[in-house]
């Protein structure tokens, strides 16, 4: 074959391969992206939860804060979490009157755990959250309160906590008088006091 002619169809196969890429390489692309976002297009989310934020016993007020978004329409939660940890965003969305899907889909990849979706491209540049415990580490709250979420707090507890973020009020609940009378120790104090 003369080298010109061999030239001709190399570049003819290049034009092809671009075409080729044009029509295919696009879908591919979005695909693996989707897979990354539990199935949605990265331009539609809101918010998103690593699986181990999710794991956590409180709740991120950043995913209440997104379900109540006028762009929010669902959240979407990875399958392989166990229901004993997702249930409790199930229940937030089905409270604001969200659509919430749990789907277990083999092909997921990453580490995304919870999704606040839009119905249509919102394109949020950062869709991540802070870490819960380094987030109220900063503005001074202590430890064993941070990890007491989903408990009863003693009073001095849950006014410091309330002080430092007020949205934190759904992950905790006061101590009653009558639990006092029972021996209900404030996990969020206790280990400080001693
Ligand atoms: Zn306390």
């Amino acid at each position: 074959m003369p080298s010109e002619t061999l030239n001709e169809w190399e570049r003819h196969n290049e034009l092809e391969k671009t075409i080729l890429t044009g029509i295919y390489g696009q879908p591919e692309i979005k695909r693996a992206e989707k897979n990354r976002f539990l199935g949605e297009f990265r331009e539609r989310v809101i918010k998103r939860l690593s699986k181990k934020q999710v794991a956590e016993p409180g709740i991120y007020p950043e995913i209440t804060s997104a379900l109540e978004d006028e762009n929010a329409k669902k959240m979407v939660i990875h399958g392989d979490i166990p229901y004993s940890q997702a249930r409790k965003y199930e229940k937030l969305a089905h409270k604001l009157q969200k659509g919430c899907s749990i789907i277990h889909e083999p092909g997921f990849k990453g580490d995304t755990g919870l999704l606040v979706v839009s119905g249509n491209a919102v394109d949020i540049e950062n869709i991540d959250v802070e870490d819960r415990t380094l987030r109220l580490t900063r503005l001074g709250v202590p430890e064993p309160l941070i990890h007491s979420a989903g408990r009863k707090v003693c009073k001095s507890c849950l006014d410091k906590m309330l002080k430092a973020d007020p949205a934190e009020a759904s992950n905790y609940t006061m101590i009653t008088f009558l639990d006092h009378l029972w021996g209900e120790h404030c996990p969020g104090c206790t280990s400080t006091e001693h």
